[in-house]
């Protein structure tokens, strides 16, 4: 064989041994960072090696400090695994090496992120002429909304940004859920609207945006000058925003729609969950990740916008020597050259069909009920929350018991869940969002909380 295919089969089998591991070993790393770098560090070697030989050694030094996220007992951040037919095909789109900026030449890559676009607009339920962008994450997709979204409100005020900057121009306010995701207000800062210029509205108990709140808001800020960004599941609750009476208010008021729904906008691909979102689909703008919920590997965003001739419009470049077509993936946001990180969203939609695809998220949802029901069963913890979702939270009396367990939980290797805080309170989080965990999974998971618990407690 030749280097590069006994590079490719020698990260095969590494790659199995990795995945057929997933079942027993730790989840968490047991070696910390600098113990990592020390292993991969030194200073760069004066000659090359063989890529197979290389592959297998950084695979086999690299075990202690892997974290067992594809497999079915990380519940931490909100995060999700990798479905078969996505890591599959995202093999191939390194192995191609499709360039999938422009439709002018890579058609094949650009054709299966469009139709993935397609798809995606119908399993969410959303306008389907809409512009589906693909980004790294929903951070992105935030940005590049917001950007989309400033852009747009200034025109319709005859500011022309792209010829004549921010300084000078109407101001516009950033309206938010005082629950809102950090990304949001980390995008505004990156288009230089700072944290004076995002105004944020009450929430209630489960983190909900509270319609009256906003209407008093709304009342302040000057008409057709705020973007309104709304939240289709909260990071600890799994909560909503009540879309239906909060989009009617902002129109009136000529404000841009967001809703950032990075796992929750899912919830409209199952006729069960779809009432989650009702009325999400009369927003502007939509940020969703196909890393989470979908399933695929990083690094996979969707950047959606209602009208594209909006994307177009902030985001079309120059150049002599690049060609343009009217259907640019650049034109979606704020890359040239990318990988074409949209196939494995083809892939996976296309192994799970449309009864797959709400059949995964019914059973996250399922799931994320089962581990609650199984943790009010165990004395002294106590569950926040209805749990109306995939997010669920708990904690046990005392916030440094709580904080003590977080601890005790990542040390013991079981499962791995991450902590955080609620209304002033420690709290433990579970996010439901790998395809990979099973009924075992979670028996596992609650029998080693369990004992955790009661060591804490005694
Ligand atoms: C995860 C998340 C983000 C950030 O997503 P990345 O993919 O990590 O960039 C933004 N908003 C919400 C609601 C999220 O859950």
């Amino acid at each position: 064989m030749d280097e590069r295919s006994r590079a490719l089969d020698a990260a095969h089998r590494a790659a199995s041994r990795f995945l057929d591991s997933l079942a027993d070993r730790p989840v968490w790393p047991s070696a910390s960072l600098d113990e990592m770098t020390e292993v991969f560090g030194g200073p760069l070697p004066a000659s090359g090696e063989d890529a197979a030989e290389l592959v297998l050694r950084m695979a086999a030094d690299a075990e202690p400090g892997l974290v067992a996220i594809p497999g079915g007992r990380f519940f931490g951040y909100v995060i999700g695994g990798t479905l078969p037919a996505a890591l599959a095909a995202d093999w191939l789109v390194s192995a191609w090496d499709q360039n999938a900026g422009s439709s002018s030449m890579t058609t094949a890559a650009v054709a299966l992120e469009r139709v993935a676009g397609r798809w995606i607009l119908d399993l969410l339920h959303l306008p389907e002429t809409a512009s589906v962008g693909f980004v790294t994450g929903a951070q992105m997709s935030n940005f590049v909304c917001l950007a989309v979204a400033r852009r747009a409100l200034l025109e319709r005020r005859g500011w022309d940004l792209n010829r004549q900057g921010t300084s000078g121009a109407p101001p516009i306010t950033v309206v938010v859920g005082a629950d809102r995701h950090g990304s949001v207000d980390r995008a505004a800062r990156f288009l230089g609207i700072g944290s004076d210029e995002i105004v944020a509205v009450a929430s209630d108990e489960e983190g909900r945006m509270r319609p009256e709140s906003l209407a008093g808001v709304l009342a302040g800020v000057e008409r057709g000058l705020a973007v309104v960004c709304l939240q289709a599941g909260e990071v600890h609750s799994g909560a909503f925003d009540p879309f239906a009476e909060l989009i009617p208010l902002a129109r009136e008021h000529g404000a841009w729609v967001h809703v950032d729904g990075a796992f929750g906008l899912w919830a409209a691909a199952s006729d069960r969950l779809r009432h989650l979102v009702a009325g999400a689909e009369g927003a502007d703008s939509w940020t969703t990740d196909a890393h989470k919920t979908l399933n695929v590997p990083y690094d996979c965003g969707m950047a959606i916008v209602r009208r594209p001739e909006d994307s177009v419009a902030m985001f079309r470049t120059g150049g002599d020597y690049l060609m343009y077509s009217t259907d640019d993936p650049w034109d979606r946001g704020p890359e040239l050259s990318r990988r074409a990180r949209g196939v494995p969203v083809w892939a996976a939609l296309r192994s799970l069909g449309r009864s797959g695809s709400a059949e995964l998220v019914e059973r996250l949802h399922t799931h994320a009920q089962a581990m609650a029901a199984g943790l009010r069963r165990i004395p002294g913890v106590s569950v926040i929350g209805e749990v109306p979702y995939t997010q669920l939270m708990f904690r046990l009396e005392d916030d440094e018991a709580t904080r003590e367990l977080g601890r005790a939980v990542l040390a013991d290797g079981t499962a791995a869940l991450t902590g955080a805080e609620w209304r002033g309170r420690a709290v433990l989080r579970c996010s439901m969002s790998s395809w990979a965990t099973d009924q075992d999974d979670i028996e596992r998971t609650l029998a080693a909380l369990a004992r955790l618990v009661r060591a804490i407690l005694g």
